[in-house]
């Protein structure tokens, strides 16, 4: 069942979200050839600790830590490890943080020094494919709204949207109903509401909309081996229109 946020809830949650963005703000000016995934890892979860919060993700359904951190052809849930990145590696950083009886849930692709053009324009289409699926996200459309236009935008270029992992509704639980696909047909179903509060997070690859499971019973990668990219926002639902409660300012003001 879809849990409707009052007022109150929904100033609670924005700033279980704005921890998560601005963790992820303080890892934008440490993301560069040579830290290692488990460093970023360390120094997030101090930071989150240290706001009043507990990590989100460490824990949950037994994930060993507070961020997963993908890398290339790493799409989601990956566990950060001791292996240095190289230029021209890309990273999305999934972040999670529970605060107040609330959770944030953020995600963001970053770039390791410098990066090919092809891998560049994945990550602003994919950015862009989260701004429109957000746009849809209007009281009175239905969930097939957001994933068509994100699927839309995203085979425009050729690119595949993955269909196992989707996005969610977020509250006092870190997935809860509705599933947010990031594709589907207008109009169909659950309908939005006031009050309701989603994760809307593309995972879009250059190549292959396929992806499989590591050994390590967590990473998704993709089937083909190539990049991969995944921006997320938690949103609310406010007088009939999409409030987003994270932000990426914090990580822009660094990466400019
Ligand atoms: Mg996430
Ligand atoms: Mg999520």
């Amino acid at each position: 069942m879809v849990k409707i946020k009052t007022k109150d809830e929904i100033v609670l949650m924005r700033e279980s979200a704005q921890l998560v963005s601005k963790t992820l703000g303080m890892l934008a000016s440490e993301i560069k050839p040579g830290i290692t995934p488990l460093k970023l890892d360390s120094i997030s979860e101090e930071y989150i600790r240290d706001h009043g919060a507990i990590p989100g993700f460490k824990g949950l359904y037994g994930f060993p830590n507070t961020l997963c951190t993908s890398i290339n052809q790493e799409v989601v849930h990956g566990i950060p490890n001791d292996q240095p990145l190289k230029d021209g590696d890309i990273i999305s950083v999934d972040c999670g943080a529970l605060k107040n009886g609330f959770y944030g849930d953020q995600a963001y692709t970053f770039m390791v020094g410098e990066v090919n053009e092809e891998i560049k324009q994945l990550i602003q289409v994919t950015k862009e494919c989260l701004s429109f699926g957000i746009e849809q996200a209007k009281a009175g459309n239905r969930i097939g709204d957001i994933g068509f236009a994100i699927q839309q935008h995203a085979e425009k270029y050729g690119y595949g949207v993955v269909r196992e992992l989707v996005g969610h509704g977020i509250g006092k639980k870190m997935h809860e109903s509705p599933e947010v696909p990031n594709f589907g047909k207008r109009g169909k179903g659950t309908k939005l509401k006031n009050g309701m509060t989603l994760a809307i997070e593309p995972m879009i690859n250059l190549g292959t909309k396929n992806v499989k499971q590591m050994n390590d019973g967590w990473t998704i990668v993709t089937a083909d081996g190539r990049p991969s990219a995944h921006f997320e926002h938690d949103i609310a639902i406010v007088n009939g229109q999409p409030e987003i409660m994270t932000t990426f300012e914090y990580i822009e003001k660094v990466l400019v």
